[in-house]
């Protein structure tokens, strides 16, 4: 017998320690999953196509908290910066430039995350360590008034190897420690680790994640068209 959503939730979130968030990750899924997932209590969920997240969040209650988890392209940043609760994987000036300039017209300020490249194997978006410096040192980016940076966010490679894993999300960590220490010291907003996905965020969670991005184990097998 095949579970429901609200099952599977219900499963998920036992395993999860009271302080680290679930992101429940509805990309491709219909409104009637999330709305399940909804009335058992949940509240934020991650999308990753820039129109899909504009019209499910049209459609769907206006409590909802929608981050917005995947690579964002620069011209895909207004259909989403009048209502997203954070964008999560910023991985450069330009965007946040964007970002900082769409928030400003909806007279908002836009929660980020800095993606880090994490994953040893795989090539995945991301920083590295100088890049992140020459970000954060960059005259644009002391000037922006609309954004805020909540703190890091990282994809670790796709295997089953729990040291190279955790490896990974220690690595994340310690980016953020050396983050918070020189830039962020005096920035109680910047703490969110977001790291950890349905195949491998208990280890994440044993690694410091404060957020975690759980899809499939919540909704079932995604099916791309
Ligand atoms: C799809 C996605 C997830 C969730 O993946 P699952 O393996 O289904 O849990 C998490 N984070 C990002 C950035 C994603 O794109």
């Amino acid at each position: 017998m095949t579970k429901t959503v609200t099952e599977r939730l219900k499963s998920v979130k036992e395993t999860i320690p009271e302080g680290v968030k679930l992101i429940a990750v509805s990309k491709t899924k219909p409104n009637s999953d999330i709305l399940e997932a909804y009335q058992e209590g949940q509240i934020y969920f991650g999308e990753n196509k820039a129109q899909e997240l504009e019209r499910k969040a049209g459609e769907l209650p206006g409590d909802i908290h929608w981050h917005f988890i995947g690579h964002l392209q620069t011209n895909k940043v207004k259909y989403i910066a009048p209502f997203v609760s954070m964008i999560e994987a910023v991985d450069s000036l330009k965007l946040l430039k964007e970002i900082n300039k769409q928030a400003a017209k909806s007279e908002r300020v836009i929660p980020c995350l800095l993606q880090f490249h994490i994953a040893e194997e795989d090539t995945k978006f991301g920083l590295d360590r100088e890049e992140a410096q020459a970000l954060l040192d960059s005259e644009p980016f002391k000037k922006m008034q609309n954004i805020r940076i909540a703190g890091v966010m990282g994809m670790a490679t796709y295997t089953e190897n729990s040291d190279q894993l955790r490896r990974e999300f220690k690595f994340l960590k310690a980016v953020f420690d050396w983050l918070k220490q020189e830039y962020f010291s005096e920035t109680p907003d910047f703490k969110e680790i977001s790291m950890g996905m349905s195949g491998d965020y208990p280890v994440a969670i044993q690694e410091g994640a404060t957020m975690v991005r759980v899809g499939s184990l919540i909704f079932g097998e995604r099916n791309y068209n």
